[in-house]
Formats: C-alpha cells, sequence, structure tokens
C-alpha cells in the first residue's frame, strides 16, 4: 500500500501525536461544537462506489486558521462476510487510522469525535478531505481485508450534518439497548481489547455483558464479532474460567490474561470495584466514577461535562489522574452503559452495607444525570445532586440528608464505630485494622492533633512531619 501521493506521511508511528492549539490550524468536532459524529454502516456491495470520497461542506483550504467545525464521518463499507456486529468495531478503527497521519490529531469516538489539523500538515498541501478519505479507505481494505469495498463521506456543515447525525445516534442507541438485555450470567465467553495500548502500553479493557468497553462504543455483542473474523486481532477471547469472587467481579481466567498482556503489569482486576483492584483505565473512558471521602459516596462526571465536578475538578483535570493504563482506586474510568447496570460497583456498595452500586452515586454533572434519567432506577434519581442544586461539597452533605440517599445510613454506621474507638481507647484495646487514630505530639499548639484515617489506603514513598518553630518565625 502506498500513500505516495499524499502530502504528508502516514503510518502507526505517527500515533499519539499531540496538536496543541498553537501548532492547529482548523478543529474539527470536540467540546466546543454542538453536533458531530463518525459511524460505520455495512452496506450491500451494489450501493458501495468503491474508493470515492463525497464532502458536504467547507474543504480544509476553505477554512479560516485558527476556526472549528462540525465533523460526521460517514464510512460505508461491504463484504461478503461482513455483518452489522462488526460496525463498531470498525468504528473504533477510524480513531487508528486517522492518528497515522502526520499533522491530524484525533480523540474519543461516536458523538465525542474530535479532531485537528496542524498548521505543518496543511502547509505541506494536506489541505483536503478527499485525502484523509483516501487514507481511511486503503487503511480500511488493507487492514480489515474481510472489506471489500468502501466508501467516506465527510459532513463539515451545521446544515447537512443533521440527518446523518441523527441516524449516528438511532444506531448507537440501538446497539447499546441491545447490550442492556444481557448480563454476565448470561455468557461464558468474556472479551479483551488491546487496541489503546498504543496510548497506554499497560491498558487492557476487559468486556462482558455488564461492562461494555470505557471508550463506550464496543459492547459484547460487538467484541464476540470481531473476536470471531479475527481471532489474532486486538480484539480476543477471554476465557472467564473458576470465580474467585462473584461480588467483586474477580475470575481466574481475566486475571491471567491482564498479567499476560499488560506485560505483567497488572496482577488482577475486580469488575465490579472501583476502589479495589479497579478495571485500567486508557485515556478514551466516556465518564469518571470517583470517590469523595467526605461523604462516603461516589460522583460521576462525563466526557461532555462543561461544569467543575463537585470535588472542585474539570474532567480533564481528573481524566489526566485517571488514564495512561493506571489501576487507581478510587479513580475509575468507565462507559455510560455500565452505570445502569446491576453490576455497577457492587462490590463497593455491598461492603459499606448498601443493596445497588448506584447507591454510592451522590452526584453527577446535570447532562450525564438527564442522559441516565430514563435508565437507572426511580427511587435514586431525584437523590442525586448536580452541580445545579449543590456546588461545593460542604454543602452536599447537607443536601444528600435533606433527601434521605441511601449513602446517609452509611454516616452513621461510621459514627457508631467512632464511639466504639473510644471504648477501645479507654480500655487500652488495639484499633480495628482500617480506621487508624495517631495523636503526633509536638507539632505545634498543645497536645498535637489527631489523624483520624477511615477506610483508606495511603500509598508513599516518604511522608515528611516538620515541625514549625513559631518562635523563628515570629522573629523574621
Ligand atoms: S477503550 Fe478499550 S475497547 Fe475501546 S478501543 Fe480502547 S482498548 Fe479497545
Amino acid at each position: 500500500m502506498s500513500f505516495s501521493d499524499i502530502p504528508v506521511d502516514v503510518g502507526p508511528v505517527y500515533e499519539g501525536e499531540r496538536i496543541r492549539s498553537n501548532q492547529m490550524y482548523v478543529e474539527l468536532g470536540g467540546p466546543k461544537i454542538e453536533k458531530h459524529f463518525e459511524l460505520v454502516k455495512v452496506r450491500n456491495v451494489k450501493d458501495i462506489e468503491d474508493g470515492k470520497v463525497t464532502l458536504y461542506g467547507p474543504d480544509l483550504k476553505d477554512m479560516e486558521e485558527g476556526s472549528r467545525h462540525p465533523i460526521g464521518i460517514l464510512v460505508e463499507v461491504a463484504g461478503k462476510e461482513l455483518e452489522e456486529d462488526l460496525e463498531a468495531v470498525f468504528e473504533r478503527r477510524i480513531h487508528e487510522f486517522i492518528n497515522f497521519i502526520n499533522g491530524v490529531m484525533h480523540l474519543n469516538q461516536r458523538y465525542t469525535n474530535w479532531m485537528r489539523i496542524s498548521k505543518t500538515a496543511i502547509g505541506k498541501g494536506f489541505n483536503s478531505f478527499n485525502m484523509m478519505g483516501t487514507v481511511l479507505i486503503r487503511l480500511f481494505k488493507a487492514e480489515l481485508p474481510i472489506i471489500k469495498t468502501c466508501q467516506v463521506t465527510f459532513y463539515t456543515n451545521v446544515k447537512d450534518i443533521e440527518k446523518p447525525y441523527k441516524l449516528a445516534l438511532d444506531t448507537y442507541s440501538n446497539r447499546d439497548e441491545r447490550a442492556r438485555g444481557l448480563h454476565d450470567g448470561d455468557v461464558d465467553m468474556f472479551y479483551g481489547c488491546v487496541l489503546c495500548q498504543s496510548f497506554a502500553p499497560t491498558h487492557v479493557c476487559c468486556i462482558t455483558p455488564d461492562r461494555t468497553s470505557l471508550c463506550g462504543s464496543i459492547n459484547w455483542f460487538d467484541a464476540r464479532a470481531a473476536a470471531k473474523v479475527d481471532p489474532k486481532g486486538p480484539l480476543f477471547e477471554i476465557p472467564p474460567q473458576e470465580c474467585k469472587n462473584e461480588m467483586a467481579g474477580e475470575y481466574v481466567g481475566i486475571n491471567e490474561t491482564m498479567k499476560k498482556r499488560s506485560l505483567g503489569e497488572i496482577e488482577k482486576i475486580y469488575l465490579y470495584s472501583g476502589m479495589e483492584y479497579p478495571h485500567t483505565s486508557c485515556g478514551c473512558f466516556e465518564a469518571i466514577d470517583f470517590f469523595i471521602p467526605e461523604v462516603n459516596g461516589h460522583g460521576i462526571i462525563d466526557r461532555n461535562a462543561d461544569s467543575l465536578a463537585i470535588n472542585g475538578l474539570a474532567f480533564s483535570a481528573m481524566a489526566n489522574q485517571t488514564g495512561g493504563g493506571k489501576q487507581l482506586a478510587g479513580f475509575n474510568g468507565i462507559s455510560l452503559q455500565y452505570i445502569p447496570s446491576p453490576k455497577f460497583q457492587q462490590y463497593d456498595a455491598k461492603k459499606i452495607g448498601l443493596d445497588r452500586g448506584i447507591d454510592l452515586v451522590v452526584w453527577m454533572n446535570s447532562g450525564l444525570k438527564e442522559r441516565m434519567k430514563e435508565l437507572l432506577p426511580k427511587d435514586i434519581i431525584d437523590k442525586i445532586a448536580t452541580e445545579k442544586e449543590v456546588n461545593d461539597i460542604n454543602n452536599l452533605k447537607e443536601w444528600l440528608k435533606k433527601n434521605n440517599h441511601p449513602i446517609v445510613k452509611t454516616w452513621v454506621e461510621t459514627e457508631e464505630v467512632e464511639d466504639n474507638e473510644e471504648d477501645y481507647e479507654e480500655q487500652g484495646a488495639m484499633i480495628p485494622l482500617g480506621t487508624q487514630t495517631m495523636t503526633i505530639p509536638g507539632t505545634g499548639g498543645f497536645g498535637g492533633f489527631k489523624l483520624i484515617l477511615k477506610n483508606c489506603k495511603i500509598h508513599a514513598d516518604t511522608i515528611i512531619i516538620k515541625k514549625i518553630d513559631t518562635k523563628k518565625k515570629k522573629s523574621n
């Protein structure tokens, strides 16, 4: 396959290239544009004109430097062995293939896709969607030989994107609805995906009926179809084998695969926990489930949130901490489809005496709550705060009490534990593990201070406790 007719280099070496705002010529899609999408549809051979690229709206060369535009990418493919279940998996390859182009950065998927074209690429003559479409068609046919013919259509203006955008949303919603009807206990095979290892080398997605991939674009049916047609490809079977802990979702077969595919970095995962051995997070996750220690509950913020989370952090700030293939207790990259699953963080909930994982959730950004409204149990939805009701953690506690959120009953239990601890201290008994109280004398003031660490794990190379010499400070 040759790209000698394309004025910039094309190859996997350019995956991971970042284009900062000062290097960017033009931005397509992304959080500041309302409607954008990418979609793959399987068609009949007779309905496809192989190699054809069509554009509705302005071309790259007609766009002003520094401007932003809608972007719709519709890839239509045909081939005797193709089936509809493969569409989502093919669609995820758009991200990979566009990132092969030197000077083009592609992020996210579905209706959150976001691209930047660099000034350097435009300067070299990469100034037409026809070139981008040609690269996509060649790569789709070369990398996925079951695709025999392929055509690509781009939409770059507000008017023309309307109809295909609706088609895309309906397609995503049908895929998600089908997946919601199936649960982990109904199947005897799970699937893995390592497509994101070019960005996050230790990340392996484990895709089960209850846990759609973090990017939200590959559900269990899609993964099954992909592993069937290309068993040596980036999606593969994971035989679950023995279940070691049903509540946590710990399986021998998943642990073995994680260890092998993460090159020994990840020893085990709990599918249904964000707090202990959580699933790794790459960077493409649709949302972040984060622990809020002050109320013992969880918050969820999605990629489209336009306000800060209740902990004062933006999605992007938390995403930097969460992603990269790490396994970080308390920060878990998730798909939106995992939230309504009955398995959602069930291990964390049961551990603190709640019936359902969703009862842990005390805060969501308002856009996400609106999207989830119809999918979540009716008795919890009004008890979840958003940025519209509460804007800081101090107010959140009162709001949850007022709305009788189930998390509140876990505070009562904590208060009871505190009383017991005082009894233990008076009797000189050992404090139960997991709730440690330390008094550090001589650190300033009278009698030092008391640290109470409840249900927490701290990992630190060094802790430095410095005495502040108040007299010295005054004399300065
Ligand atoms: S997030 Fe997971 S399923 Fe989605 S492309 Fe990346 S590795 Fe594959």
